[in-house]
């Protein structure tokens, strides 16, 4: 632009500077006076038209010029509105596209977001937090948050983060729209003049609930370890004390001291069985299995204890069942202990009845009893670890109540599953379904 404005005083000076050249020796010798004084010659006509025109042409050259020069500054002035333009929309649509990122995260965020301006008001709020509250944004955006959250504890604390900036954290347990518990943390947000709270809210219920398992399954574990060793060590202070001395009660002690140990030791032997399927580190070693092959081992483990008993164990497997892809070990002692049960619980002349078929998930294997059957009430609670319908029974019984949480845990690890129905007083039919060699339906993740 400079560069352009100093390029052109040259040219529009140019015919002035002929005329001043041609002008100024005519005025200087003293023709212009001759010729006033005695009439004009050629010369005299040439000089005056030569100085005419450059006279003429200067203003007419400058008039150009000053048009050139207009030109281009409009030119330059639409280049520089065009850039300005061109820049607006970079700008733009780079804060566009910042602001879809930013919608997608929030939109996909696990943890809650909401942001309540200074009156404690609902100004944002991801779909996580819609889903945590049980509201929908548009029904919740421009309300006080107490009317969503009904929480007097986090109203306290929006104060108190707005008023120091100090962030908190806080739990809130709500009942609706589920059981659940939310970790707030209250934190500022926004500027200096207008300024707001950010509230994130993780959803810590299952953590909580898994922290709760853990906790009872120590002191479950405390407790059945601590019976059979209180046992064993009443009875042995006690033949100490002088049972010893009689034969027939010494005897009779010994023999339950070393069914509590047996106790024991079969309640170690389960808990690390347990502590290994749980933690997933152990390894199925799979092969297509017939199904009769699994059913007829574990009804020949358990044949002697259920003749013993008197109860009348029988296997009904039809022939051309496809293979189950498992592990038979595993298998094997997932059913030994649903016949092992149905014994241990079924009274004397009851009935254990194994059969298998082919289903639409795979091969359903079913371990049906006449014995006192489940409570309703009970049937949901079964499967977890240390849950026994009757404690007396399952304990003079031998029962550690971890053997059905160790079969579930190998049967899902199978991809499979475990079901149970049961009628109190008429008997229960423990189902396991298993999926069939090649079947690829199962998930994946089920396949260590
Ligand atoms: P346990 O070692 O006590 O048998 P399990 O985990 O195998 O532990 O079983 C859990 C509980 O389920 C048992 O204590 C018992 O109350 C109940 N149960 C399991 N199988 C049967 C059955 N066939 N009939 C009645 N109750 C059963």
């Amino acid at each position: 632009m400079n560069g352009r404005q100093g390029a052109v005083p040259p040219r529009f000076f140019l015919p002035a500077a002929v005329g001043l050249a041609a002008g100024l020796p005519y005025v200087l010798s003293g023709r212009l006076r001759a010729a006033l004084l005695t009439g004009p010659g050629p010369l005299d006509f040439t000089v005056w038209l030569v100085v005419a025109g450059a006279l003429l042409l200067s203003p007419l050259q400058g008039y150009r010029e000053t048009r050139r020069l207009a030109a281009a500054l409009e030119r330059e002035a639409d280049l520089a509105k065009k850039r300005a333009e061109r820049d607006y929309q970079e700008r733009l649509s780079g804060l566009l596209l910042e602001k879809a990122r930013l919608d997608v995260i929030l939109k996909h965020m696990a943890d809650g977001i909401l942001l309540v301006d200074q009156r404690r008001r609902i100004v944002l709020m991801n779909p996580a937090a819609e889903q945590m509250l049980g509201i929908s944004r548009h029904e919740a955006l421009g309300r006080d948050h107490l009317e969503i959250t009904h929480h007097f504890d986090l109203d306290e604390r929006l104060a108190r983060v707005l008023a120091t900036g100090v962030p908190e954290t806080l739990e809130i347990r709500r009942a609706r729209p589920q059981q659940q518990i939310l970790e707030a943390r209250v934190s500022l947000a926004g500027s200096a003049q207008e300024r707001s709270a950010l509230v994130m809210l993780r959803d810590v219920t299952r953590a909580r609930q898994l922290e709760q398992m853990r906790k009872d399954f120590v002191a479950n574990v405390t407790h059945e370890l601590r019976t059979p060793l209180t046992s064993i060590q009443g009875f042995a202070e006690t033949l100490l004390e002088g049972a010893l001395e009689d034969p027939d009660t010494a005897r009779h002690f010994v023999e339950i001291m070393h069914r509590e140990s047996s106790h024991l030791s079969a309640l170690i032997d389960e808990l690390l069985d347990l502590s290994r399927v749980e933690s997933g580190k152990f390894r199925l070693q799979r092969r297509p299995t017939p199904p009769a092959e699994l059913i007829e081992a574990a009804v020949s483990r358990l044949a002697p204890k259920a003749e013993k008993k008197g109860i009348r164990l029988t296997a009904e497997v039809p022939g051309g069942l496809p293979p189950v892809d498992g592990d038979p070990d595993r298998l094997i002692q997932v059913l030994s202990n649903l016949v092992d049960n149905a014994v241990k619980y079924t009274p004397a002349d009851g009935r254990v009845t194994v059969s298998a078929w082919k289903s639409e998930g795979g091969v359903r294997i079913a371990v049906q009893d006449t014995g006192p059957g489940i409570p309703q009430a009970d049937l949901g609670r079964i499967f977890e670890r240390f849950y026994r319908v009757d404690k007396a029974r399952s304990r003079a019984t031998g029962g550690t109540g971890l053997g059905l949480a160790i079969a579930k845990h190998i049967v899902e690890a199978h991809g499979g599953a475990i079901e149970v129905a049961s009628e109190v007083g008429r008997g229960s039919t423990f189902t396991v379904i298993l999926p069939t060699a090649g079947d690829e339906t199962r998930p994946a993740a089920s396949r260590p």
